[in-house]
């Protein structure tokens, strides 16, 4: 209970620490390829991380968090500093569950299929806003992951132009686990590739402006492959204990 009123003092250390680290590893690896350090986003996954932590590391600059389940983010939604972060949704969602988040989250990455869009699309309009998506990308064709597979992803943004209230900001993915780096840089080469195709065809309601991958350990080589946001957790947070 304690924790949950003012939070560990080490551990407040550890996030500063972790903080200015990751921060220092991003701006080295958007210089490498050319880009501003501001250029590059860092999203904070912030799931089972208590909201005084998250609001810690909100106060020493970070701007957007994102939550992976919609009971985790209605349960600490009162709690955030909305006032200096942006909110998103990074993780599976079911379609009966997106009108409680519409309205509260600034972009959701993780639509992969017409029924999930519309669904969204439907609920912003109910609620008079526009909601930002990103689509996933099952880019290592994984039978039980989420996400379009590449060769349908165009027909999907085609039947999405149709849709109000909602639009396309770039692409998101969630290669699988390599043992090795040079594995998962394949898939992060795969993706930029997609997102370079996809910008240059210029679809109505689509604008090719963030390419989220990259995670804890492996976020430098999605920025060396052309990310321009990345989804850090535990290397932000600590390793995540589930209660
Ligand atoms: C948890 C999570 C991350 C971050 O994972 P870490 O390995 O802890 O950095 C990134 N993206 C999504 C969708 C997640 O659920």
């Amino acid at each position: 209970m304690t924790e949950k009123l003012s939070g560990l003092p080490e551990r407040f250390d550890d996030i500063k620490k972790n903080y200015e680290e990751v921060m220092e590893n991003i701006s080295k690896a958007s210089i490498q390829t050319g880009r501003k350090p501001e250029d590059v986003i860092l999203l904070a996954a912030v799931k089972t991380v208590e909201p005084v932590y998250i609001n810690y590391a909100v106060s020493l600059g970070l701007k957007y968090i994102g939550e992976n389940k919609v009971q985790e983010l209605l349960s600490k939604y009162d709690d955030y500093d909305l006032k200096n972060c942006d909110l998103q949704f990074i993780g599976h969602l079911q379609t009966n569950k997106v009108r409680q988040i519409i309205g509260k989250v600034s972009m959701i990455q993780s639509v992969d299929s017409l029924k999930l869009a519309g669904e969204i699309s439907r609920q912003s309009v109910k609620n008079q806003v526009n909601t930002d998506v990103l689509i996933e990308v099952n880019i290592g064709r994984e039978e039980n992951k989420s996400g379009v597979l590449e060769e349908n992803l165009e027909e999907l943004l085609g039947q999405m132009t149709e849709l109000d209230n909602i639009k396309v900001r770039g692409l998101m993915a969630v290669p699988p686990i390599c043992d090795k780096k040079t594995d998962v840089c394949k898939f992060f080469d795969r993706m930029y590739k997609l997102f370079i195709d996809i910008s240059d065809k210029t679809l109505d309601n689509v604008s090719m402006d963030f390419l989220s991958m990259g995670m804890s350990d492996d976020y430098t080589e999605a920025i060396l492959s052309g990310a321009n946001m990345v989804r850090v957790g535990s290397k932000l947070f600590g390793a995540r204990i589930y209660r």
